[in-house]
This record gives C-alpha cells, sequence and structure tokens, in this order.
C-alpha cells in the first residue's frame, strides 16, 4: 500500500509516521510513504529522525494549497491521510487568513485530486471542536457542528467537504474526530507541552480564565491507533469519534503537570480568558467502539509521566523552538 500523509512532520502526523515504518500498525502493510508537509513553525525535521533513513519514506516539502503540487503527489498513492493544518486555536483568534486557506482550500486540493487520481480511500483528520462546547452529556456523531474560533471553523468546514466529495464524487471518505491529544513532539505553544517546558524551564504558567474548562485527554498513540482503525476497517463516509476518556478541567491537569514537574501552584499565572473559550468537550465513541473496535488503552497519568520524562529528555528538540523568531 503507498500512503501519502499530509503534516507528517508535525505531532500528530509524525507519530502516524513512525507508527507505520516501525510495525506499530500490524494491519496496515505499508509499501511506501509520502510526507507532504510545509514545515511551517509546526513542521520539525526532529519528528521524523527515527525513520528517516527507512527507503519507504519519501519527504515533500510543499504546501497543500498549491494544487498544482498536490495532484502531482496524490498521483500514485491508494490512500491519503490527511493531517496538515494551521491547528493552534489562539493563532486563528489573532489571524485566520492561513486557517482558511491551509485549512479549508487545501483540504479541497486533496480531495480533487484523490478523486482524479482514483484514490481509494481518503482519511480526513479532524477533532472535536467542530461541535463547540457541550456543558452537560456528550455528542453523537450526528450533534450539529457549532464551532467557536475561526481553527474550529475551518475544521468543520474541511470535514464538510470532505463528506460533500464522498456523496457528490464517490470518493471513499472517512473522518476521525479526535479530542485533546498529547505526547512527545507536541509543539510548545499547546498546554501540555508548553507548561511542561515552562516549568523545566523555570517559568511561570499562564492558566486562562479560572481554569474550569473542562478537556478529554488523549494519548497520542492511541489517537494514531484510531485513525489507524478509521483508515483499514472504516465505513465509507462514516464518522468516528476518538476520546480520551479521562475529562479534566485545565486547572486539574495543571495540578498534574505541576506535581510531574515537582512545582508548586506559585508558579501559576493566571491570564484573562480566551476569547470564545468552549468550556467542555465530550464525545461519545460508541460508534468507534461497535465498528472499529477501538478504545483508548493509555492511563491519563502514565501517559502525562512518560510524556514530561520525554520532554525532559529531549531539550535539544524544544528549546531552539522555545526562542523568539
Ligand atoms: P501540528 O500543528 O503539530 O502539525 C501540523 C503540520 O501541518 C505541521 O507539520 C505543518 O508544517 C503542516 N502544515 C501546516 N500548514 C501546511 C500547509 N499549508 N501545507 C502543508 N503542510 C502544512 O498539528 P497536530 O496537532 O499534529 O494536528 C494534526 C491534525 O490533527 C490537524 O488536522 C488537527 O486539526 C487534528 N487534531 C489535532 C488535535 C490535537 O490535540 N493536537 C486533536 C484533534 C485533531
Amino acid at each position: 500500500m503507498r500512503i501519502l500523509i499530509t503534516g507528517g512532520a508535525g505531532f500528530i502526523g509524525s507519530a502516524y509516521v513512525r507508527r507505520l515504518l516501525t510495525g506499530a500498525e500490524p494491519d496496515l502493510r505499508v509499501d511506501a510513504v509520502t510526507v507532504l508537509d510545509a514545515y511551517t513553525y509546526a513542521g520539525t525535521e526532529g519528528a521524523l529522525d527515527a525513520v528517516r533513513a527507512d527507503p519507504r519514506l519519501r519527504i515533500v516539502r510543499g504546501d497543500v494549497r498549491d494544487a498544482a503540487l498536490v495532484d502531482t503527489c496524490v498521483a500514485g498513492h491508494d490512500v491519503v491521510v490527511h493531517f496538515a493544518a494551521e491547528s493552534h486555536v489562539d493563532r486563528s483568534i489573532a489571524g485566520a487568513a492561513d486557517f482558511v486557506t491551509t485549512n479549508v482550500v487545501g483540504t479541497q486540493n486533496l480531495l480533487d485530486a484523490a478523486h482524479r487520481h482514483g484514490v481509494r480511500r481518503y482519511v480526513q483528520v479532524s477533532t472535536d471542536e467542530v461541535y463547540g462546547s457541550i456543558d452537560t452529556g456528550t455528542w453523537t456523531e450526528q450533534a450539529p457542528l457549532a464551532p467557536s474560533s475561526p481553527y474550529s471553523a475551518s475544521k468543520a468546514a474541511s470535514d464538510l467537504l470532505a463528506l460533500a466529495q464522498h456523496r457528490t464524487h464517490g470518493l471513499d471518505v472517512v473522518v476521525t474526530r479526535g479530542a485533546n491529544t498529547y505526547g512527545p513532539y507536541q509543539y510548545p505553544e499547546k498546554i501540555v507541552p508548553l507548561f511542561v517546558t515552562n516549568l523545566l524551564d523555570g517559568h511561570d504558567v499562564p492558566l486562562y480564565g479560572d481554569g474550569g474548562n473542562v478537556r478529554d485527554w488523549l494519548h497520542v498513540d492511541d489517537h494514531c491507533h484510531g485513525i489507524a482503525l478509521a483508515q483499514t476497517r472504516g465505513r465509507a463516509g462514516g464518522i468516528y469519534h476518538l476520546g480520551g476518556g479521562t475529562a479534566l478541567t485545565n486547572r486539574e491537569l495543571t495540578g498534574r503537570l505541576l506535581a510531574a514537574c515537582d512545582a508548586g501552584w506559585n508558579r501559576v499565572r493566571p491570564v484573562a480568558d480566551r476569547k470564545g473559550h468552549d468550556r467542555r468537550y465530550a464525545l461519545d465513541c460508541t460508534t468507534t467502539h461497535r465498528e472499529l473496535g477501538w478504545s483508548p488503552t493509555v492511563d491519563l497519568d502514565k501517559g502525562l509521566a512518560a510524556t514530561v520524562e520525554w520532554y525532559r529528555e529531549n531539550r535539544a528538540w524544544w528549546a531552539p523552538l522555545k526562542q523568539p523568531r
């Protein structure tokens, strides 16, 4: 099988590539993996170092907004797994233009090329954030999309374009909607790596608002395994929720990270809340469990401890990313 992975130099995409090429997904027999990545600030060389020498891996530095390049890249692949995105909510609030062009236009370029070249399966990697905020209960796959930020609105748009490509052109599309993800090689702007690297550097950590926002935490290995199962077993046109199963307020998460870094609450600096900050996310994963046989397996405390340890040991990867550019 020949797989094109967009955004394969980023956090989750690179974990997917590493898993494919190291046999962590035994159901996926891989003949060739092409990574298409623009290496924005979020794409790093180090994320693929472990598999760089694998002869099955080819890396194309390029932009999904470049329709001609996308067309050339998609040709000859059986499967496209689309991770590439502008992914940070705060950046989308500061300026949404790149989110629209990359997440929406870039996705349509891939969908068109996938249709033209007869790709057998297209996986749209998306997020629980497309549903907006839910005070109680969980979202099913039929819940209305009500995104709050330009980031989540652009992801909702790209999901709808992918599903429309299935209905209109018969492209075999599956959509995954994953929860907040943590693990190695996450750019130190998202809460877990930002807090851990700040604490390891002796700095304070900024906690938004009252810290009561609830997120459902998912380890990157579980997230990738869910995507792999959606790729191999998913139903064409299907939407698959990948929830972490452990909901925490940001304050609770902060407490765990402080403990893991041997730091106290005096290191926490309350900051004004994010605009449009969703209060709570919660996914109903019944369909995913029934159809794909997937459930998360990584215990949050163990996963967080291993992640903190990884950041302790891999300062050479993240320290340059914290320098002002
Ligand atoms: P990331 O920001 O770490 O990586 C994004 C990658 O896409 C980077 O390598 C970047 O260089 C590349 N990229 C950005 N713009 C590009 C463009 N125009 N052309 C080509 N490449 C481009 O993101 P991530 O956290 O790994 O997220 C990957 C996907 O998973 C995204 O689609 C995101 O919406 C989704 N997702 C993320 C989470 C999470 O918690 N991180 C949760 C659910 C879903």
